[in-house]
């Protein structure tokens, strides 16, 4: 089986316990506005270009066995830490054969998965993986279904329904909550996130994440233009109440 990485970062240390390695699947089913990997978006090969003149393609194929192997290579320092890999994207879901095939390799030879998800996907995949997880971090980018079709361009009830399941799945699992200036940030959309958040003897925290202000960099270097947020107060004009495209 062959699936499509955009990155392995190695010696991670906030993706889950211990040392870990993650590893960045490529594609995304959601385009939100906010992003701070657009190179994870697109499930095509894609060429970045930076200012110096140089560039790199993102995207590569893997087999399962020979990215199960490319991961084992730190074995023993993950297993020494705690730690292990954690599948992350773009929306690792939206190559849910592939992880699983990935996860199942890794679990014979002792090494933990985490993953990070935005939730969005088949319940069916997101049940066959997330049971082969040891950890999950749970997307909820917002509370109210319009606001999350407009800025993340999806069904929100993809999302609770999935969150529902991991509820009383027995999976440890954290809620995420990325910040975003005027879109989701104010006490009553806190209140409302945590709401729906819910409860459950393996929900181990709900964090409330800054706003990464390092997100529009990488746009230019897909010939792309990064979307504002409503209240950022510097840099070239946006926010109109479209999500971007
Ligand atoms: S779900 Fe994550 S990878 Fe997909 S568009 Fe949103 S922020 Fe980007």
């Amino acid at each position: 089986m062959t699936g499509r990485v955009f990155e392995i970062r190695e010696f991670t240390l906030h993706d889950g316990p211990g040392i870990r390695t993650t590893v960045f699947l490529k594609g995304c089913p959601l385009r939100c506005a906010w992003c701070h990997n657009p190179e994870g978006q697109s499930f095509e090969k894609e060429t970045m270009r930076r200012k110096d003149g140089s560039s790199a393609v993102c995207g590569e194929d893997w087999t399962d066995e020979a990215l199960a192997a490319e991961l084992l290579r730190n074995a023993d320092i993950l297993r020494q830490s705690g730690g292990g890999v954690t599948f992350s994207g773009g929306e690792p879901l939206a190559q849910a054969a592939f992880v699983r095939a990935v996860a199942d390799r890794l679990r014979a030879a002792g090494i933990p998965s985490a993953l990070e998800t935005s939730g969005y996907a088949p319940e069916e995949d997101y049940r066959a993986v997330v049971s082969r997880m040891d950890f999950v971090y749970e997307d909820l980018k917002h509370h109210d279904a319009s606001a999350f079709r407009r800025w993340c361009g999806g069904d929100l009830g993809v999302v609770l329904r999935n969150l529902v399941w991991l509820r009383g799945s027995g999976v440890p699992f954290a809620v995420r909550v990325p910040c975003i200036p005027g879109v989701n940030d104010s006490p009553e959309d806190r209140a409302a996130i945590l709401r729906l958040a819910g409860s459950s003897p393996t929900l181990r925290g709900v964090e409330f994440l800054p706003y990464n202000p390092a997100a529009p960099a990488k746009y230019p270097m897909l010939g792309r233009t990064f979307m504002r947020m409503p209240r950022m107060d510097s840099g070239p004009e946006l926010a109109r109440g479209r999500r971007m495209e």
